[in-house]
């Protein structure tokens, strides 16, 4: 069967990352009969600089037209002034919003290989591997903002529908139910009335799955328990603020920026696929980019939206084998480690994939 899948590169290292992703499914595809047809689009800083636009309606029609989609990141220091009417982040927030989006997904477990690559203990992070489940188009990013006496008043404005957050919910307690059986669920819900809401409907929605174990958490008491006992977290779920906060906490866990994928699924089968890192300006164009949190974005790919669990498995275990190799990109090599490029990476990772 032959798939279509979006490219968006987008700006610095994120071209050089999706390519090895693209690689990896293309020698996936070969193992197992599928094929992959790949088509580029335009998306953040180079659709600036192209079109004028960070999210051509061109773009928007490739997505929608696809099967999946596979990013690399926006931005960079060239279009960094944050008062530019345009901006490459509204390419992203638009390709969310315009797909619809809701939840995103950044799975957290490392690598045995990498165990001592973390600023925390090897002892706290043995056993980690979480998901933590972000609601990704309500809430305060979203909701009506401004300013008043003259510009010397501001306020953004935190709104959720009880539908927003119990579709979010549905999707973390179906996923629970595919691992361990557990769902934290993490609100503010001693100060903010969307909390007081979202706590709620969690113990509503939960009575649902009498198999799934659901725990209340406050944002505050999450992000002191994800350093001090990561391991302990099945599945987390939270609003879109919280949860941009706590990810980049969890993608400490992992000692590299570089390793960590994510999924963004909408209603349906169409999801959006990429690396958590940024577009890394200082790295771009080097070739010693990681791909890896790129090439496990595409595993996510090939098993939420192309439901090939098998083929998912083997990306994910070709990577365990190349990093048990002893292969390193620059990011997660110690001082003294040989060092491969983001292409070889992906070619010894895309080899295991074909060889499986
Ligand atoms: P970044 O993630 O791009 O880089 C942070 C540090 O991690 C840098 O030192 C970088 O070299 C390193 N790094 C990141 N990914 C790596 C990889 N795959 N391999 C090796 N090293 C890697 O974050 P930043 O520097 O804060 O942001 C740079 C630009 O990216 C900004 O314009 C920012 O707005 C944008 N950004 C985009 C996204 C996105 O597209 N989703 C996310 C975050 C930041």
């Amino acid at each position: 069967m032959a798939y279509q899948i979006a490219v968006l590169g987008g700006d610095g290292i994120g071209p050089e990352v999706t390519a090895e992703a693209a690689r990896v499914l293309e020698a996936v595809g070969r193992a197992h009969g599928h094929s992959f047809v790949f088509e580029q689009g335009l998306i953040g800083g180079i659709a600036i600089d192209t079109t004028g636009n960070p999210l051509p309606d061109e773009t928007v029609a490739l997505c929608q037209r696809a099967d999946a989609v596979l990013l690399g990141a926006v931005g960079g220091p060239r279009w960094d002034d944050p008062t530019a009417a345009v901006r490459p982040e509204q390419g992203l927030l638009g390709i969310r919003k315009a797909l619809g989006l809701y939840a995103n997904l950044r799975p957290v477990k490392l690598a045995p290989a990498l165990l001592d690559s973390s600023t925390l203990k090897a002892s706290v992070l043995e056993g980690t591997d979480l998901v933590v489940v972000r609601e990704l188009t309500g809430g305060i990013y979203f909701g009506e903002r401004g300013r008043r006496d003259g510009g010397r008043t501001a306020f953004d404005t935190m709104v959720y529908s009880e539908a927003e957050i119990e579709r979010v919910l549905r999707v973390a307690f179906e996923l629970a139910r595919l691992r361990r059986h557990k769902v934290t669920s993490v609100d503010k819900a001693n100060v903010l009335e969307t909390s007081r809401l979202w706590r709620s409907t969690a113990d509503r929605v939960a009575r649902d799955y009498p198999d799934v174990t659901c725990e209340h958490l406050l944002v505050d008491a999450c992000a002191m328990h994800l350093i001090r006992r990561p391991a302990s977290f099945d599945v987390i779920v939270t609003e879109n603020m919280f949860g941009d906060i706590l990810t980049d906490e969890a993608s400490m866990l992992s000692g590299s920026m570089g390793m960590l994928p994510s999924a963004s699924l909408a209603e349906g089968t169409l999801g959006l696929y990429e690396p958590i890192h940024g577009s890394a300006p200082d790295i771009a164009g080097k070739g010693i980019a990681n791909p890896i949190g790129a090439i496990l974005s595409a595993a996510l790919l090939l098993r939420y939206s192309l439901k090939l669990e098998q083929e998912a498995r083997a990306v994910e275990a070709a990577v365990d084998s190349v990093l048990a190799q002893g292969y390193r990109t620059a990011d997660i090599a110690g001082p003294q480690a040989e060092t491969v490029s983001t292409t070889q990476m992906g070619q010894l990772i895309a080899r295991h994939c074909s060889s499986d």
